[in-house]
């Protein structure tokens, strides 16, 4: 095996991801990454942030806001299953390293490698329209890299469509590996299996639709959330029969519901034998279990603030003294 086969086989034992804090956490963010890595924390040595900067680069108008959210999904990411034992749990603006590091791969990014993102050309009338067109939305991919490279990450848990931007993550790295010899690990992808979510319409899950599920509702709030769902459209009457594979309810019980209970929709709903109250009750009760336990372990993290300011403490000071020795590395090959 060659020497740069023999790299390339070097198994992942570190993994860095991060989640923007800009507001409550939906069932796309429990899909997409946490379900992935309450796994991944009993492989790996991972580092979790709660990426405020990065809500920044969108919200800074209500930027007092940020701090509280960073702790709300902290909370809620313990209350899922994240063991601060096991894994180092932070929030990003704790951890300045991040912001120093990106202060140098900043030097060496082409402008030209920010300015091809997709997500910036196809975001750049709308960021102009939200008064976020800023510098900070622009070199959003530069503090990524900063953000994996600063752990001297090996992995990070994606789905295929965020491949392309950790391709970026990785050029970037690849260049300061190639004009200091820093020797910071290239990240490789850990493709995560996204099941395709739709909103409470059906339609694609989007803050801009108005049709986000949230993941830890109280009782009353979720109850409103699924009544409010919309069904397969010919459904008009209780006595009209319909069809659960168009239907965005019939959606959420393949994610939350027994295969017992799917059966009884589907039997119900294509004979007219049940009702789409009845339909909507049983998905009710299966995602109030499904919640249950992680919304009292949340409200009682929040109510003892100080244990969950003790346990950030700690997550905050661990990550800082990864940070420093990449930082160090850093300073040392660019002459500083
Ligand atoms: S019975 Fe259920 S699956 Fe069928 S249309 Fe009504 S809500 Fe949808």
């Amino acid at each position: 095996m060659s020497e740069d086969n023999a790299k390339q086989e070097k198994p992942i034992r570190r993994v860095m991801a991060g989640m923007r804090s800009t507001g409550r956490l939906h069932i796309g963010h429990y899909f997409g990454a946490l379900k992935n890595w309450v796994d991944l924390q009993n492989q790996y040595q991972c580092f979790f942030g709660a990426m405020d900067w990065h809500a920044m680069t969108t919200s800074y108008k209500s930027s007092k806001e940020l701090r509280e959210l960073a702790y709300d999904n902290v909370a809620e990411w313990l209350a899922w299953g994240l063991d601060p034992e096991k894994s180092t749990v932070f929030i990003q603006s704790q951890v300045p390293e991040h912001i120093e590091l990106f202060m140098y791969f900043a030097m060496i990014t082409p402008l030209g490698w920010l300015e091809r993102v997709p997500t910036w050309k196809d975001a750049e009338e709308e960021a102009k329209a939200s008064d976020t067109h800023n510098l900070g939305r622009l070199s959003y991919p530069v503090l990524q890299a900063a953000d994996i490279a600063v752990y001297r990450g090996e992995g990070v848990p994606v789905g295929q469509d965020q491949v392309a931007h950790l391709e970026l993550s990785r050029e970037i790295i690849r260049r300061m590996n190639h004009l200091y010899k820093v020797k910071l690990p290239e990240p490789k992808p850990l493709l995560t299996e996204i099941p395709l979510l739709s909103g409470t319409d059906g339609r694609k899950m989007s803050n801009s639709y108005n049709n986000v599920f949230y993941l830890l509702q109280e009782e009353k709030e979720l109850k409103k959330s699924v009544n409010k769902m919309v069904t397969d459209p010919q459904r008009v009457r209780r006595e009209d029969t319909g069809n659960p594979d168009v239907c965005p309810v019939f959606k959420f019980h393949k994610l939350f519901s027994t295969e017992e209970d799917r059966k009884w929709v589907r039997e119900g709903c294509t004979t007219a034998g049940i009702g789409c109250g009845d339909c909507k009750g049983r998905l009710y009760d299966n995602l109030n279990q499904f919640m249950g336990s992680a919304r009292e372990k949340k409200k009682e993290l929040l109510k003892d603030r100080e244990r969950l300011d003790s346990i950030l403490a700690k997550g905050c000071q661990k990550a800082r003294e990864e940070a420093s020795q990449t930082l160090k590395r850093v300073k040392d090959k660019t002459g500083f």
